[in-house]
């Protein structure tokens, strides 16, 4: 059965629902009292998975959250032993506004932001010398009027890829150095996809949130205090099953068998499609098929510290254009908010699993490489290095959903509807709007919590 696409008007009913006052209201003890008793299983300690305990803890279940790491989070961790916060999985809270929820709980944990400012940006090309400004806003101008270009083009049910497309609206675009590192620095880091994999029709269709994106210069980890608090978690407990029916749920774990009367189920998009974690009975074909359809890129992080700088302290971003695309072509530069000399480069599109697949040795030494095509002889070797390996690593297998040629937006929102009663889907890619971000994963977890609220 298809039941209705998820809408603002029930976001803001499940963002209602976990308010004071609505716990108070008699809706809100009707509810807790239908729950109270009812034990609720959680498959994954990320954003979506700790939402929707905590809500369903504050109205009355028993909740029990399994999570295969040794740390809670998921894709949201922040690593401090390089003196300055290196985000492992999200870095940004994208649309900083008051009403995106990712902003509402870093505010109450007291968070502190840096505005990152895409426009304190300087290139470089393939001969590692500096553009100029001229050039980089000619660059941008370019990539924007193809952006448009591909929008108005668009007809329903268009198949073709971002690549495609490019081709067709600017035939040779791809051939000019500045556009084809615009489409990946900018395009494939935002998708975490590569642009020959991605959907023309929906690549650029997600909803935003307002003003200038923000890092959290506090560490964007320190708002799971608050959704982790009071609840039962077990770390280290890798689901092997989840079996589900009209008599209640088992989910079984290395450590043993949790029963439960319900289960949200967080597990990422790649261990989904990895079929690592078996389901009886097997996910609904429709489910399945939607979960092979859909893609889980990924985008991969080397922050390298050194003794001095040898790069301007003053600029944000330095982008390098590098002929192999995606390959460490954007850098955010630490300086600009912190004492420490870090860059932290990234590799995005078809790249991002390349450097993701390298050891730590060979992904310094490419990193390297990169920086001594503009600074030459003047890059020292870094005193510390941190590096992550989203795509191979078993428990995600990728960092965030994107929709293929020929996809549907509807292929992560149907994700979310109940299986049962008793099963539950969320995390980032059952939100075809917010998906790919911290704020996407929470709205789902809430979405998840109402869910089972509705089953009882
Ligand atoms: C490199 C990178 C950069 C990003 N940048 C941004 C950004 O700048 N801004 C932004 O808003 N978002 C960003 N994101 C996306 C954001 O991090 C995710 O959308 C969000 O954290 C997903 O939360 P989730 O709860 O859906 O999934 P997860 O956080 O992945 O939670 C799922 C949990 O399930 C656990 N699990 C897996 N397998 C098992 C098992 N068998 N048994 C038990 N537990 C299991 C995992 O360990 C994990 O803790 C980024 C992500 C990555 C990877």
């Amino acid at each position: 059965m298809k039941t209705p696409q998820f809408d603002r008007r029930k976001l803001l009913k499940a963002a209602l629902f976990t308010s004071a006052a609505f716990l108070a209201s008699p809706m809100g003890r009707a509810r807790a009292q239908a729950l109270a008793g009812k034990t609720v299983i959680v498959v994954g300690a990320g954003v979506a998975g700790l939402t929707a305990a905590k809500t369903l803890k504050d109205q009355g279940a028993e909740v029990i959250v399994l999570e295969a790491n040794p740390h809670i989070g998921g894709r949201l961790r922040t690593d401090w032993s390089m003196g300055a916060p290196f985000e492992v999985g999200a870095g940004w809270i994208h649309g900083p506004s008051d009403d995106n929820p990712a902003k509402q709980l870093t505010d109450a944990v007291g968070a502190q932001y840096v505005v990152t400012d895409d426009e304190n940006l300087v290139v470089f090309n393939e001969q590692g010398e500096e553009i100029s400004e001229e050039e980089l806003v000619e660059i941008n101008e370019a990539w924007t009027d193809i952006l448009d270009k591909i929008d108005e083009s668009l007809e329903s049910g268009d198949q073709r890829s971002v690549l495609q497309a490019i081709n067709d609206v600017a035939p040779g675009a791809m051939n000019e150095p500045g556009v084809a590192w615009a489409m990946s620095a900018y395009t494939e880091f935002s998708t975490g996809a590569p642009i020959e994999n991605l959907s023309a029709y929906y690549f650029n269709s997600d909803k935003a949130f307002d003003l200038p994106d923000v890092a959290v210069t506090t560490g964007y980890d320190k708002l799971l205090g608050p959704l982790a608090d009071g609840l039962d978690i077990k770390l280290s407990t890798i689901v092997k099953q989840i079996a589900y029916g009209d008599d209640g749920v088992t989910v079984s774990t290395d450590k043993g068998d949790f029963d439960g009367d319900y289960v949200v189920c967080s597990l990422p998009l790649g261990v989904l499609k990895a079929k690592t974690v078996a389901f009886d009975p097997p996910l609904p074909d429709d489910y399945q098929s939607n979960i092979d359809n859909l893609a889980f890129g990924t985008v991969t992080k080397l922050a390298l510290k050194f003794t001095e700088p040898f790069w301007d302290i003053e600029t944000q971003y330095f982008g390098i254009m590098t002929s192999e695309k995606g390959r460490w072509n954007y850098w955010l530069n630490y300086r600009t908010f912190s004492n420490e000399n870090i860059l932290l480069g990234l590799s995005v599109g078809a790249y991002a699993p390349v450097a993701d697949r390298m050891s730590d040795a060979e992904q310094i030494a490419d990193g390297m490489d990169v920086l001594r095509s503009v600074w030459g002889d003047a890059v020292t070797e870094p005193v510390q290095v941190l590096s992550t390996h989203w795509a191979t690593d078993p428990h995600f297998l990728g960092a965030y959903a994107y929709i293929r040629p020929g996809g549907r937006a509807s292929q992560c929102d149907d994700l979310a509807n109940p299986i049962e009663d008793r099963l539950f889907l969320c995390g980032e890619h059952t939100i075809f709007d917010y998906k790919g971000t911290i704020h996407g994963a929470y709205m789902t977890g809430l979405i998840a919590a109402e869910h089972v609220m509705d089953a009882v």
